[in-house]
């Protein structure tokens, strides 16, 4: 049975993260007090200040934080959250997750389904002709001749692989569709077609690099499944594709 990915395991890092931080930063306060007063008589004050702006904005932005995964609903600044947990957080967490004995994959897991959580609260409608669905092309048959990256619509809907299901999906909803071999032609799909929001299967490391690579464009991520090991035949959940389409057009469809 697959497992789901949890969020926790991110929250539970970030905690961990907080706790050390909150260790040093008093020390980075107590030590050079004493050296301060020396200097000047009111440093000290000016450095305690200044630490506490610290503490503040990181207590303040892990409770956003964690009020937003709660709530299920924006607050405020969920955008700028989801940027901060993408490009700032997730590097740590990997770290702080080698530490303590969590695997990579798990942070990348979790972080995605964070990403997903944050990006859902946000409530991000769009138009169809703005949603585009990004592949991996792990997930054609792998004995399949046709060529479809640069044109998915060449697929010919044999049915051996979902691509023929996802097409379909597609052309339901009217939303752009594609398969990208890499992280290069996944960006140059992005600057070509400029969707508002993304929705992207692939497995932990080309989603998380993909979700950082695209922000601020949100982007759902669904993790392929790999019955077969990396990069062959991979399969997806198309319900879970669906889902996520549908977050995005809301009443729109
Ligand atoms: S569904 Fe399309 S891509 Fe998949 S094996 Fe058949 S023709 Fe090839």
């Amino acid at each position: 049975m697959e497992e789901r990915p949890k969020k926790r395991i991110f929250i539970g890092l970030l905690v961990l993260t907080c706790l050390i931080l909150f260790c040093l930063i008093f020390l980075l306060w107590y030590v050079p007090l004493v050296g301060l007063k020396n200097i000047h008589a009111s440093l000290p004050l000016i450095f305690s200040v200044a630490l506490g702006a610290v503490v503040f904005l990181m207590v303040a932005g892990g409770l956003l934080l964690i009020f937003t995964i709660l709530r299920g609903r924006d607050i405020f600044f969920s955008h700028k959250l989801r940027g901060l947990v993408a490009k700032v957080l997730f590097p740590f967490m990997i770290l702080m997750g080698r530490l303590v004995g969590v695997s990579k994959e798990k942070v990348q897991q979790s972080f995605i389904e964070l990403n997903n959580h944050l990006v859902r609260s946000n409530d991000h409608r769009t138009q169809p002709k703005n949603l585009l669905v990004l592949l991996p092309h792990c997930i054609q048959d792998f004995d399949c001749q046709i060529k479809i990256t640069g044109n998915i619509k060449n697929c010919k809907g044999c049915g051996k692989c979902e691509i023929k299901s996802l097409i379909e999906l597609s052309d339901e909803y009217h939303i752009k569709i594609a398969v990208a071999t890499g992280g290069t032609l996944a960006r140059r799909i992005i600057v070509e077609n400029r969707p508002e929001v993304i929705v992207a299967v692939a497995c932990e490391l080309d989603l998380t690099t993909g979700i950082q690579d695209a922000y601020p464009i949100p982007v759902i991520g669904i993790l392929n499944e790999r019955p077969f090991g990396p990069c062959m035949n991979t399969k997806v959940d198309i319900q879970k594709v669906k889902g996520a389409i549908l977050d995005f057009l809301g009443s729109r469809v």
